[in-house]
């Protein structure tokens, strides 16, 4: 019921205006968010780096109903690994990509525009020596954004996708992706999604996730492993014996298990956000997860 409540609150206008405009907010969406500007997602992945963790950037926007909004979002990325690359710190980066932020939701040409411009940000990042994968978001997106990615993947092969285990649909996608190649994130979900497509029990999601990984890891792709869920941690260390993959967790969330799991050889990815447009990511984030709200509701109320 909560969970529901804020994930129509990350898609509320109002509610939007409301939580950006409280002063006190900042000091919590820090802990989950880079920065708002270029620089600060240079700074965040140099520290990552230095640990041992790799990272997949996101320039955070989504839902875009402007053209110029979806340009400028493809500039940010342009500029991103730009930096990155001056920097020394592209090769073995990643940028994590909203088709939703750069133009997918427009009327009409949406699907093309937002093809159009995952194409320069993947040119973008062949430059630089790093990938692109695209995010999933909600269920009304995920046959485009599969279009899109196999569009991309004739000319840029290393571009990955997501899969999210709440979706009936994932297992089949998971069999039709686990293709050599095929880079694949696999999480639980994070979108308000109604029975009709998804699993809404939290034990069915897991067992649908456990499936799902099953097949990646038995399969010719490379599977990202995106959870911070200690039992999925555990089966895909095991599954995954031998094998090529990755762990990867969000910026803020469990970060001493990062640590630990750099630390031991396995490759750990870092998502990292940055950007002003963090409410949607925020409150998702806040649905996640009981502690995540009540730190912010500590924060609210205390100085
Ligand atoms: P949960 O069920 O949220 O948590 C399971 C357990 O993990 C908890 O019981 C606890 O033991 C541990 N845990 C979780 N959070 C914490 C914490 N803050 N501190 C300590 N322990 C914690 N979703 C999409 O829909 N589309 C995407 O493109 C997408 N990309 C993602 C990329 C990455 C790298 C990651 C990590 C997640 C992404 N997600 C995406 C979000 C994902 O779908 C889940 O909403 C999110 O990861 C929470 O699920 P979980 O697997 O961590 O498990």
């Amino acid at each position: 019921m909560l969970r529901t409540s804020l994930l129509a609150a990350a898609r509320s206008p109002l509610a939007r205006k409301a939580v950006e405009r409280n002063p006190l907010t900042r000091s919590v969406v820090n802990r989950f968010v880079a920065g708002a500007h270029t620089p600060d997602a240079v700074t965040a992945t140099r520290a990552l780096v230095d640990s041992g963790r790799a990272v997949t950037i996101d320039y955070l926007g989504e839902d875009t109903t402007d053209v110029a909004d979806a340009t400028h979002t493809v500039d940010a990325y342009v500029t991103l690994l730009s930096a990155l690359a001056d920097q020394g710190l592209a090769a073995g980066a990643d940028v994590s990509v909203k088709l939703s932020a750069v133009g997918q939701a427009l009327p009409g040409e949406g699907h093309k525009i937002a093809l159009e411009n995952a194409r320069l940000i993947a040119e973008a990042a062949k430059g630089a020596g790093a990938t692109l994968t695209l995010d999933m978001e909600d269920h009304t997106t995920t046959d485009s954004t599969l279009d899109i990615l196999g569009e991309l993947r004739q000319d840029f092969p290393w571009v990955g996708a997501v899969i999210q285990a709440y979706l009936h649909r994932t297992l089949g996608d998971a069999h039709d992706l686990a293709v050599a190649g095929s880079r694949v994130r696999l999480c639980k979900g994070a979108y308000n999604e109604p029975a009709s497509v998804a699993y809404q029990d939290k034990s069915e999601v897991d067992r649908n996730y456990i499936r799902c990984l099953r097949v990646l890891m038995a399969g010719d792709g490379y599977p990202m492993v995106a959870s911070h869920d200690p039992r999925i941690i555990a089966i895909a260390g095991e599954l995954g014996k031998g094998r090529d993959f990755e762990y990867q967790m969000l910026y803020g969330i469990r970060p001493q298990e990062q640590e630990i799991i750099a630390r031991r050889g396995d490759t750990m990815r870092v998502y990292v956000p940055y950007g002003v447009q963090w409410y949607g990511y925020f409150m998702r984030r806040l649905a996640e997860r009981p502690a995540n709200l009540a730190f912010f509701l500590r924060a609210m109320t205390t100085r």
